[in-house]
C-alpha cells in the first residue's frame, strides 16, 4: 500500500465538500454517473477505431448496488478504467480549469460558496457531501492488473493494487450518519431519473418486488435486476415526444448548471448533409465566460457515438455560452481534431448552427422582451464579439446589440435608433469611453445634444475594438462623434466657420505651435456649446479608448498618436482672449484647454505637476 498526499487544491475543496451547507447533495450522483458514462464513451470510441482494441468485448453498462448493513451505495462501470497513474493523476490533482477558477472565486462565505458547487459540478470530490470514506476499485482495459484508492479526505489517501475480474471502475461510498436516504431504491432511482435519464448507458439496480402468491397464500419477496434509465440519447427523439421539463434535465446533467437554461432549440437537418442539434441558452453566465481557458460547452457526437467536449471550434468564440450537442450522420468516427477543424461537412454544419441559434434570440428579443434583457445583461459583452471576427453574420448580430443612448434612460436597438432619426441625419453616431457618466457629459456630444439628435453611449471596453469595424447598419453609416469629420455632417452654418477662423487665425496658428509636440492640429469647432475645448482624432488616426485596447493586447511599439483640439469661439474665454492686446499667458492657457479636455474624456494629464502650477497661476490671479 502506499499513501498519498492530496494536491492542496484538491484538500481544500474536500473541506469545503465535507463542511458543505449546500442543500443539493443529491448532485454527487449525477457527478457520478456522468464520470461513468465518459468512461464508456472513451472505451466506446477506442474499440471503433483502435485496432488493439477491437477485440475487447463487454456491455457498456452502469450499475448501482446498495448494501443496507454496511451502509454503502456503489456505482460500477465497464468503461476504459483507471491504472495507478491515471488514479494519481486523476483523483488527486485538479486539472480542470474550472475548478481552479472555482477555488479563486471562493470568498470564505460558507453558504454563498456552497451554492458555486452546483453551478461548478466539481465532480467526483462532490462524493465527499454524503460519504466520509471512498473506495474507488479500478482496472484499465487491456491492462491486467487492478488498483484501490481510497480516501477518508483529510489530506490523503492510499492505493493498493487489488484484483478486479474485469475492466472498468467501482466507486464504494461509506455513507455518512444522516444520509442513509441513499440507501433506497427509490431515492436513488428518482434521482437518476432527474439528471442522468439520458445518458446513452443503461443504469441498472436491484429492486424488491412483493409478490402475492396463490398457492402458498402469503407475500414473496422478490428481487429484480431493474434498468431504472431510458438511456435513449434525448435528441434522438422527436421535438413532440420531448417534455419541457425533460429538456431542461437534460440541459442540467450536460452543463452541471442547477438553473433552468433561457431557451434551447433542437433541430434535425436532413438537407445535403443529416444531423442533429441540441443548443441551450444559460440564464446565468459560467464562471469561465470571460478566461482565455473557458471550457466549450458543445459536445461533439457521431452517430451517437461521443466525439469530443474539448473542441473550441464547433461554434464560433462569442456563441461560446452556448451548452448542447450536435450530433452529426455523415463524419467518419476516427476524425482526428486536425481533421475537425477543416472539415467541409463541419463547417457546414457549423454555419447554420450559427444562423439558427442568432434567429432564435432574435425571436426572443421580438417575443419576449424582458427575457431578452436578461440574456442581453449577461451575454451581450460576449455577442458582440462577433462583430469583430464573424463578417457573414454581422447584420444579424447587429439586430441583437442594444446600447444605452444620450436621450433616453434605458437600452436601445439600431432599429429604434433609426425609427428616431431626423430627415437630415446622415449617420447613427456613437462615443465610446470608460464610463456612462463621463460620456453623458463629454463635451464631444454638448451640439448633438442641442440639436436633439441621439448618440450611442458605448461605455464597454469591448465596444472600443468593435465598434470602428462595423462601418454601416442597414446602410446607414455608423460614425464615432471624436471623427474629426463628424463637425462637417451636423455644422448648420459653413460661412460661420470661416469666419471664426479668421476672427481667430493669430490665435489659432499660436495655440498651434505652442502644442505641437501633443496635439496634431488646433480647430474651430461646431460641435460645443458649453465647454471651452475638446479632443477629436483624425478620420484614421484610432482614439484614445483603441490604442488603449491595442496596448492591452500586446501592441507595445504604438506610433504616439496626437489628438486634435478643437475650441469653442463662442466661448467667453475665446472672446476675452481676442480682447486682449498681448498674448503672453496663450502658453498656460493652451495648455490648460487641452488637459481639461483629455480629463473630460477620462484620459491621464502626463505632466501633472505643470498643470497644478498653471491652474494655480489663474487662482492667484483671480483673487
Ligand atoms: P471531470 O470528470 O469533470 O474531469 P472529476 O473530478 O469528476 O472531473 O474526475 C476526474 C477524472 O477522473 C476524470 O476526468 C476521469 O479521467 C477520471 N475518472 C473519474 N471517474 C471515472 C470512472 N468512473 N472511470 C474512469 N475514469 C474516471
Amino acid at each position: 500500500m502506499s499513501k498519498h498526499q492530496f494536491q492542496t487544491e484538491v484538500s481544500q475543496l474536500l473541506d469545503l465538500m465535507i463542511h458543505s451547507l449546500y442543500s443539493n447533495k443529491e448532485i454527487f450522483l449525477r457527478e457520478l454517473i456522468s464520470n461513468s458514462s465518459d468512461a464508456l464513451d472513451k472505451l466506446n470510441y477506442l474499440t471503433l477505431t483502435d485496432e488493439n482494441y477491437k477485440s475487447l468485448s463487454y456491455t457498456p453498462r452502469i450499475d448501482i448496488t446498495i448494501n443496507k448493513e454496511l451502509k454503502t451505495l456503489t456505482i460500477s462501470d465497464s468503461g476504459i478504467g483507471m491504472n495507478e497513474a491515471d488514479l494519481i493523476d486523476n483523483l488527486g490533482t485538479i486539472a480542470k480549469s474550472g475548478t481552479k477558477s472555482f477555488l479563486q472565486n471562493l470568498s470564505g462565505d460558507k453558504k454563498k460558496d456552497s451554492s458555486l458547487i452546483g453551478q461548478f459540478g466539481v465532480g467526483f470530490y462532490a462524493a465527499f457531501m454524503v460519504a466520509n470514506k471512498i473506495e474507488v476499485t479500478s482496472r484499465k482495459a487491456l491492462e491486467e492488473k487492478a488498483y484501490m484508492w481510497s480516501s477518508e479526505a483529510g489530506g490523503e489517501y492510499d492505493i493498493t493494487e487489488t484484483t478486479k475480474e474485469t475492466h472498468g471502475t467501482s466507486i464504494t461510498l461509506y455513507l455518512k450518519e444522516d444520509e442513509e436516504e441513499f440507501l433506497e431504491f427509490y431515492r436513488i432511482q428518482s434521482v437518476i431519473k432527474k439528471y442522468s435519464n439520458h445518458i446513452p448507458f443503461a443504469i441498472f439496480m436491484d429492486k424488491e418486488e412483493k409478490n402475492y402468491d396463490e398457492e402458498s397464500k402469503e407475500s414473496k419477496s422478490e428481487i429484480k435486476n431493474v434498468q431504472i434509465n431510458k438511456a435513449s440519447a434525448l435528441w434522438t427523439l422527436s421535438k413532440s415526444q420531448i417534455k419541457a421539463d425533460e429538456y431542461q434535465d437534460f440541459y442540467k446533467q450536460i452543463s452541471h448548471d442547477s438553473e433552468d437554461p433561457l431557451l434551447w432549440s433542437h433541430t434535425k437537418a436532413e438537407g445535403k448533409y443529416e444531423y442533429t442539434t441540441l443548443f441551450y441558452i444559460p440564464s446565468t453566465p459560467p464562471m469561465d465566460l470571460f478566461r482565455m481557458d473557458y471550457k466549450p460547452g458543445v459536445k461533439l457526437y457521431v452517430k451517437r457515438v461521443f466525439i469530443t467536449d474539448d473542441e473550441k471550434e464547433l461554434l464560433p468564440t462569442y456563441l461560446r455560452f452556448v451548452k448542447g450537442i450536435i450530433d452529426a450522420e455523415d463524419l467518419p468516427l476516427n476524425v482526428s481534431r486536425e481533421i475537425l477543424q477543416q472539415n467541409k461537412i463541419l463547417e457546414s454544419i457549423k454555419k447554420a448552427s450559427v444562423k439558427k441559434i442568432l434567429s432564435e434570440l432574435k425571436s426572443l428579443k421580438e417575443k419576449e422582451n424582458d427575457k431578452y434583457l436578461e440574456f442581453y445583461k449577461n451575454f451581450g459583452r460576449v455577442i458582440k464579439e462577433g462583430l469583430y471576427n464573424d463578417y457573414e453574420n454581422k447584420e444579424a448580430i447587429l439586430e441583437l446589440a442594444l446600447f444605452k443612448s444620450s436621450k433616453k434612460e434605458g437600452l436601445v436597438s439600431l432599429k429604434e435608433y433609426k425609427e428616431g432619426m431626423g430627415e437630415d441625419q446622415k449617420s447613427i453616431y456613437y462615443i465610446t469611453g470608460e464610463n456612462e457618466r463621463i460620456l453623458r457629459n463629454s463635451p464631444l456630444i454638448e451640439q448633438f445634444k442641442a440639436k436633439n439628435i441621439e448618440v450611442l453611449l458605448l461605455d464597454e471596453e469591448v465596444d472600443a475594438i468593435v465598434f470602428p469595424m462595423v462601418g454601416e447598419y442597414d446602410k446607414t453609416p455608423i460614425k464615432p462623434v471624436n471623427n474629426s469629420d463628424i463637425d462637417e455632417e451636423i455644422k448648420e452654418d459653413k460661412t460661420k466657420t470661416e469666419e471664426d477662423e479668421k476672427t481667430y487665425g493669430e490665435i489659432l496658428v499660436k495655440m498651434k505651435e505652442i502644442l505641437k509636440d501633443d496635439a496634431k492640429d488646433v480647430k474651430i469647432s461646431s460641435r460645443l456649446s458649453d465647454s471651452p475645448s475638446c479632443l477629436v482624432y483624425d478620420k484614421n488616426d484610432p482614439d484614445f479608448q483603441m490604442q488603449q485596447m491595442l496596448k492591452q493586447m500586446g501592441q507595445d511599439n504604438l506610433p504616439v498618436i496626437k489628438p486634435i483640439l478643437e475650441i469653442n469661439p463662442e466661448h467667453e474665454i475665446f472672446k476675452k482672449l481676442l480682447a486682449k492686446s498681448d498674448l503672453l499667458e496663450l502658453h498656460d492657457i493652451a495648455y490648460l484647454l487641452l488637459d481639461q479636455a483629455k480629463l473630460q474624456e477620462g484620459m491621464k494629464i502626463e505632466d501633472i505637476s505643470a498643470f497644478a502650477k498653471r491652474l494655480n497661476r489663474f487662482i492667484a490671479k483671480a483673487l
